[in-house]
């Protein structure tokens, strides 16, 4: 089968034949259907071989953690899974820490190897996933799926973690409009009744907000922040989701935070901010977000299955997978992209 690998770091991954694998105890073979592209691709090329999050992970190994398929074989031992079930996979803790015990297995400290990131990869005609990751699919198509399972998920979580703060009559900034921006916008205009603000540089990024739902949408310039304070009787807003978060988004989302308000630096843009008790109106606070639950991807899945919420996405065939990756690289994807194997 073809298979999108990295054999260094730092070097790009070649799409190589390699042999179909099979399901072990608590292993499910899955056909794949679709796997999204994601930034954290790149950086696991270029990064994680110096980074914290270094999972102890040994190359070659196939890239893409964004995926869902068809189950094809269970591995022994597994029950309840039909041949041919649509599933999407998600990431899982140790399952045995208090925060999993807890559902918060995207914040599990054991960090778990997970499928693309540690374990081989969606980039490929077949991959080996563990039982406790495949989220089974009703209407949904996998490659729909697919990008919910990442991009989609993250969104969502930051979105829950604010969401008692957007009551009616409230504001929500969202920065940056990409394959997660686009998503958590969808996500806010499902769940709650809040003034959704879109901020990007890009006038296609904001043309997707506004058909996700955002009520208005700004081009980042100089005057940014004080067209929200304008937008919002000078008040500002409730909560930030920063998707980008680099120093001028952390800036602007400190600028426009209300006292008692919440910022969401869910971006890994390299961006920080000093601390001082008056740095922030009073009350307000500022945190990092990660990935999201398996029981929020539920709910993510049923949502996109009740119509509420799609991902915009633009479809190409493995065999392109190095052209599109340049193209992610370049900023240039609205929405995302999801690679499909060949003749699927
Ligand atoms: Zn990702
Ligand atoms: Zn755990």
């Amino acid at each position: 089968m073809k298979s999108y690998q990295l054999f260094n770091w730092k070097t790009k991954p070649r799409l190589v034949d390699v042999p179909q694998p099979t399901a072990g105890p608590n292993q499910v073979l899955v056909k794949v259907g679709g796997n999204g592209l994601c930034h954290s691709d790149l950086h696991a090329v270029d990064d994680l071989c110096c980074s914290p999050l270094h999972l102890d992970i040994e190359l070659p190994m196939t890239l893409g953690h964004e995926v869902a398929g068809w189950v094809e074989a269970p591995g022994p031992g597994v029950r309840g899974l039909e041949i041919g079930l649509p599933c999407a996979i998600t990431a899982v803790g140790c399952g045995q820490c208090v925060l999993c015990a807890q559902g918060w297995n995207n914040y599990c400290r054991s960090r778990a190897k997970q499928v693309g990131m540690g374990l081989d990869g969606g980039l490929s005609e077949y991959v080996v996933a563990p039982v406790g990751a495949i989220v089974p699919l009703h209407s949904l198509a996998p490659w729909q799926a697919a990008p919910l399972t990442d991009a989609g998920l993250s969104s969502y979580h930051a979105v829950k973690r604010v969401l008692p703060l957007l009551t009616p009559g409230s504001s929500v900034l969202v920065i940056g409009v990409g394959g997660l921006g686009h998503l958590a916008i969808a996500a806010l205009k499902a769940m709650c009744a809040a003034r959704v603000i879109a901020v990007d540089q890009r006038p296609q990024a904001l043309e997707l907000g506004i058909s996700m739902g955002a009520d208005l949408g700004m081009l980042t310039n100089d005057t940014t922040a004080q067209q929200i304070l304008d937008a919002t009787a000078g008040a500002g807003v409730q909560a930030v989701l920063d998707f980008v978060g680099v120093n001028s988004s952390i800036q602007l989302a400190r600028q426009v935070i209300r006292p008692l308000g919440h910022i969401v630096v869910v971006g890994r843009g390299g961006g920080s901010i000093d601390f001082t008790p008056r740095g922030l109106p009073y009350g307000a606070c500022i945190s990092s977000s990660f990935g999201g639950s398996k029981l929020e991807l539920m709910e993510l899945l049923a949502l996109a299955e009740a119509g509420r919420i799609a991902c915009r996405i633009e479809r190409h065939p493995l065999s392109q997978v190095d052209t599109v990756f340049d193209k992610l690289r370049r900023n240039e994807i609205i929405g995302r992209a999801v690679i499909v194997p060949d003749g699927h």
